[in-house]
């Protein structure tokens, strides 16, 4: 046993869910996102989101409080203005200025990280949360949700930057690309954080590389 690993297995933890807002996708997506919010409740997790009300985001909020989970929803005050928007079922709704500081809060807060299909929101959201991972910002776990196939073009495009140097191999593979609900979520909990050395506000004046 590596004494100096420690196991997050069995442990209740603080899953952020990127997902989309629309409402025009292919019911496929909707029942992933029902299933992964019923597997996160029952798993005894709490759900950590962009506190929508609209497309997967709002069927994944729902889904999680019919299964008796808890929901705390982060959304900026210009989109919580707006009708029919924000999620008000949940157990915490974090009302921020800015989208930013909503990704931050988002990020701090959560142990993990699943994306499931989105638009440009999700995409940015899920790079910038490897690439906050690749400069060892954090050393939480990341799954790619990969319903349908959708992130396939994607894991193309960063191959093709690999290929071209852009990317590093292992970069890549700081993200667990998950093909069902219950291989993201076992992912997530059996996950072994290396113990590297982390950056910025969470430790400071230690070389590194
Ligand atoms: P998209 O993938 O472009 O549909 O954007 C969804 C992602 O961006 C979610 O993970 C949210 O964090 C954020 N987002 C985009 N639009 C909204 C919205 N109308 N309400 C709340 N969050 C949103």
């Amino acid at each position: 046993m590596d004494s100096g690993r420690e196991s997050v297995i069995s442990r209740t933890m603080r899953i952020c869910v990127f997902c989309s807002s629309s409402n025009a996708i292919e019911a496929s997506y909707f029942r992933e996102a029902r299933l992964l919010g019923r597997e996160i409740a029952r798993r005894g997790h709490t759900l950590i989101y962009g506190g929508g009300d609209i497309g997967t985001m709002g069927a994944l909020a729902r889904a999680v409080k019919d299964g008796g989970g808890k929901v705390v929803g982060v959304i900026p005050a210009a989109l919580n203005a707006l009708p029919g928007v924000g999620y008000q079922g949940a157990d915490e709704i974090i009302v921020t200025d800015t989208l930013r500081e909503r990704k931050t809060i988002m990020e701090e807060n959560a142990d993990a990280f699943i994306a499931l299909p989105g638009g440009l929101g999700t995409l940015e959201e899920l790079l910038e949360i490897i690439t906050l991972k690749q400069l060892r910002y954090h050393a939480k776990p990341i799954v790619v949700l990969n319903t349908e196939g959708y992130y396939d073009p994607l894991f193309s495009l960063l191959q093709h930057a690999v290929v071209g140097n852009f990317i590093k191999p292992e970069t890549v593979g700081l993200v667990h690309v998950a093909v069902s609900v219950s291989d993201a979520l076992d992912y997530i909990e059996s996950y072994l954080p290396e113990p590297a050395t982390l950056r910025g506000c969470f430790q400071t004046g230690v070389a590194l590389e």
